[in-house]
């Protein structure tokens, strides 16, 4: 499995700022070999990207999408929108739309049946609150997420890929330590029985980027903050792993 460097730029970037971006990440990523190198820009920039991505290294993703093809949900966008512009990816369950916007485990249910019908590649997040790591209970949420987000589903390689990204270390600048985040992947693994890409999020930066990606469970990362920056993300693409 290659490793899988994904970036979400959350609510960031107006289009023309997102042009630039993504002008300069090409420039800063330069080569890239054996590694899927994933953006997920807002929705609104994702045209702009996505033709200025074309035949690059970079493949496209967005950062949510609705489980009906079309209909009357205003407000909302369709994953065969997505497909129709050259996006390949979508985030499903990113903590902030599950705290944030209210997404159940059975709203994600439905996103990821949806996507994988229509060819669109899941990147299912999964992780616990701080409150829920002190409490021991980690396992205890990651099973629930998963079990009730994959009802009916058997994920494989290359269809979907999981991202445990423990709330806490969201945005916030703490990390799991290696060993921490190692074992929450195990443990998925071990959950999903089939080979399925398993990614880290939570405050990856240049820094600490080798050493996670060193953990033999860990196959790639999923970066919020520093994916803004072209100059952090290209050193993250390029990281040495052993
Ligand atoms: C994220 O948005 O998925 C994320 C992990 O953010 P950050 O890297 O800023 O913690």
């Amino acid at each position: 499995m290659e490793p899988v460097i994904a970036g979400n730029w959350k609510m960031n970037k107006d289009p023309a700022e997102s042009r630039a971006l993504v002008q300069q990440l090409l420039a800063d990523i330069g080569e890239v070999k054996e590694r899927i190198v994933i953006i997920v820009p807002p929705f609104t920039s994702l045209l702009h990207v996505a033709e200025i991505a074309r035949n690059t290294c970079l493949k496209i993703g967005a950062q949510n999408m609705h489980w009906e093809r079309s209909g009357a949900f205003t407000g909302e966008i369709s994953g065969l929108f997505l497909t129709s512009i050259g996006v390949e990816y979508v985030l499903i369950g990113h903590s902030e739309r599950r705290h944030i916007m209210g997404e159940t485990d059975e709203m994600l249910n439905r996103k990821l049946k949806t996507a994988l019908d229509i060819g669109l590649i899941s990147i299912f997040c999964v992780g616990e609150t701080e409150q829920e790591r002190v409490q021991n209970r980690t396992e205890e949420v990651i099973l629930r997420q998963l079990e009730n987000g994959l009802k009916g589903i058997e994920p494989e390689v290359h269809k979907m890929i999981v991202a445990y990204e423990p709330v806490w270390a969201i945005g916030t600048g703490k990390t799991a330590t290696p060993e921490q985040a190692g074992a929450v992947h195990a443990f998925i693994r071990k959950h999903l029985k089939k080979p399925c890409t398993i990614l880290y999020g939570g405050s990856v930066n240049p820094d600490n980027a080798e050493v996670i990606m060193a953990q033999k469970e860990i196959d790639g990362v999923l970066v919020g903050g520093a994916s803004l920056k072209p100059e952090s993300f290209a050193r993250i693409v390029h990281v040495t792993i052993p």
